[in-house]
C-alpha cells in the first residue's frame, strides 16, 4: 500500500480524553477512531492487525477441532429467561431494546444461551458427542467504566468457543487441549513471556476457572505470580486454603497488575439443563450435555500488545500481527530515489511481502522516521541518495536501534516469506 493514498494521517498529539497508552498510540498512528467512550472504529491499518490476530486464533481453534460458525448479536429474551440471566437485577450490563412488532431483545453479552438452545436441535445421541464450535463475534456490554481504550470496550470483538461433551472426564481432556492452544496463541502473538495461566473463580462444576493474564501496569486485575511454577492466582480467589490446594508458597508469590486476555470455564450442565440440551447414552438413558466455554478478547489483545510492546516513540508490532511486514521510506524526492523505491515496492508486492511504501512527497525525513516508529512495522527500509551511493538499502528492525546497508538480494533474502 502506498502511504500517500492512505486516508488516515498520523497525529502528533492524542485526543485529550484518551488516557490509556493503547488508545493514544493507536489513535495517533491511524489504527482506530473513537466514536464515543468504549466504542471504536477500526481503520485500514487497525483492521489489518485485528484480522491477523483473528487468523492466529482461528488456526489454533481449528487445530483443536473447533467448527466455526457465526451467531447473531440480537438475542431472544425468552431463552435468557430460562437461565435467569435476562433480569437487570441479575445481569447489569445488557443493552436492551424493544422490537416494533412487540417484545424485547438484547445485544449479546456472550452466547452460551442461544448456542445451547441451538444445539438442542442437533444433539440426540451419545454418537453426536463430543464436539466444539466457535465464532468471532461483536459482544456488547454496558460497562460502567471505559477508560482503558480498546482494552475495555462497550462493543468489542471476542472469540468464543464452546465444547459439548458426554461427561466430565471427556470435558476435562478437551479443556486441557484448549488450555494448551491458548498458550500457543499468546506465544504466537508475542506476549507469551508475560502471560500466565491464572486460577480464578470456578463454580459448581470445577473449583477454578482459568484466566490468561498478561502482566502490564495498564491491567485492571491483581494477580499473584509464582514464577517457578509459571502460574498465577487471581486476587478474587486468593486465600490460604487456595494456596494450600494449589501447593503454592506465599513467599514465592509476586503481586502484579495484569490484563485478562482470555478465560476458560467448565460450565458443566449449568446451561444444558435449563435449555434441555441432552443426549441418550449407550444404555438408553437421557443425560445432560457437559459443557465448557472459552473466551478470548481479540480487540483487547490488540490493545494489550500495544501496552506491552511499545516504547516512547511508538508501537513495536510482533511480526505475526503487524499491519505490514516492511515499511519502505523514500527519502528526498529525486528521480533516482523514487525509481529505486518504487521498483523495490513492486518487487515486494510481486513476492507477496506485505509492504507499506511511504511515497509521500514534501514530507521531511524526520517526519517519515517518526511516523515509521509510531506505526511500528517490524522492518524499515530506507531508500535515499546516500543509501544508493553506499550500495543499496538501509534496513533496520523496529526493535533495534541500528540499521545496516544491504544489497537488493540480501534484502529479499531477509524478508522473503518462509
Ligand atoms: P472483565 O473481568 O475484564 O470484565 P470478563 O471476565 O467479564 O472480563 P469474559 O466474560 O470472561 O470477560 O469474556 C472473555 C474475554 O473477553 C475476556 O477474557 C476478555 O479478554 C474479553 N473482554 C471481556 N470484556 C471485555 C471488554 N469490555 N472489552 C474488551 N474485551 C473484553
Ligand atoms: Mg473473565
Amino acid at each position: 500500500m502506498r502511504q500517500s493514498k492512505l486516508f488516515t494521517k498520523t497525529k502528533k498529539e492524542a485526543p485529550a480524553d484518551e488516557i490509556s497508552k493503547n488508545a493514544e498510540l493507536l489513535t495517533r498512528g491511524g489504527f482506530i477512531h473513537k466514536e464515543m467512550a468504549g466504542v471504536y472504529s477500526y481503520l485500514p491499518l487497525g483492521l489489518r492487525v485485528l484480522e491477523k490476530i483473528t487468523e492466529v486464533v482461528r488456526e489454533e481453534m481449528n487445530a483443536v477441532g473447533g467448527q466455526e460458525l457465526h451467531m447473531p448479536a440480537l438475542q431472544d429474551k425468552t431463552i435468557w429467561e430460562k437461565t435467569d440471566r435476562w433480569d437487570d437485577a441479575k445481569v447489569d450490563n445488557w443493552f436492551k431494546t424493544h422490537i416494533k412488532a412487540g417484545g424485547e431483545t438484547g445485544l449479546g453479552i456472550t452466547h452460551e444461551e442461544p448456542l445451547t438452545a441451538l444445539m438442542a436441535e442437533y444433539v440426540q445421541s451419545y454418537k453426536d458427542l463430543p464436539f466444539a464450535v466457535y465464532q468471532f463475534q461483536t459482544k456488547f456490554r454496558n460497562e460502567m467504566r471505559a477508560k482503558s481504550g480498546i482494552m475495555r470496550g462497550r462493543e468489542f470483538l471476542m472469540k468464543d468457543l464452546y465444547s459439548f461433551s458426554k461427561n466430565k472426564d471427556e470435558h476435562d481432556a478437551y479443556y486441557e487441549e484448549v488450555k494448551a492452544a491458548y498458550k500457543k496463541i499468546y506465544n504466537r502473538l508475542g506476549i507469551g513471556h508475560l502471560t500466565y495461566v491464572t486460577f480464578a473463580s470456578g463454580g459448581i462444576f470445577a473449583p477454578f476457572s482459568h484466566e490468561f493474564q498478561t502482566i502490564s501496569p495498564a491491567g485492571e486485575d491483581t494477580i499473584y505470580v509464582d514464577e517457578s511454577k509459571g502460574i498465577a492466582i487471581n486476587k478474587e480467589v486468593y486465600n490460604d486454603q487456595v494456596l494450600a490446594d494449589l501447593g503454592v508458597e506465599k513467599s514465592k508469590l509476586v503481586e502484579q497488575r495484569a490484563v485478562e486476555v482470555g478465560n476458560i470455564f467448565t460450565l458443566g450442565t449449568r446451561f444444558s439443563e435449563p435449555l434441555e440440551l441432552a443426549y441418550t447414552d449407550e444404555e438408553g438413558k437421557r443425560q445432560n450435555v457437559f459443557m465448557g466455554s472459552y473466551g478470548i478478547g481479540v480487540s483487547r489483545l490488540m490493545g494489550t500488545i500495544v501496552e506491552v510492546l511499545s516504547d516512547d516513540r511508538g508501537i513495536i508490532w510482533p511480526d505475526s500481527v503487524a499491519p505490514f511486514k516492511v515499511h519502505i521510506l523514500g527519502l528526498g524526492d529525486t528521480e533516482v530515489v523514487t525509481r529505486t523505491a518504487t521498483e523495490l515496492y513492486n518487487e515486494f508486492t510481486a513476492q507477496g511481502i506485505e509492504a507499506l511504501y511511504d511515497d509521500r512527497q514534501e514530507v521531511s525525513a524526520g517526519e517519515k522516521f517518526a511516523d515509521a516508529d509510531l506505526v511500528g512495522i517490524p522492518f524499515r527500509v530506507v531508500v535515499s541518495e546516500r543509501s544508493i551511493k553506499d550500495g543499496g538499502y538501509e534496513v533496520k528492525k523496529r526493535s533495534e536501534e541500528k540499521g545496516k546497508i544491504v544489497s537488493r538480494a540480501e534484502l529479499l533474502e531477509l524478508l522473503s516469506v518462509k
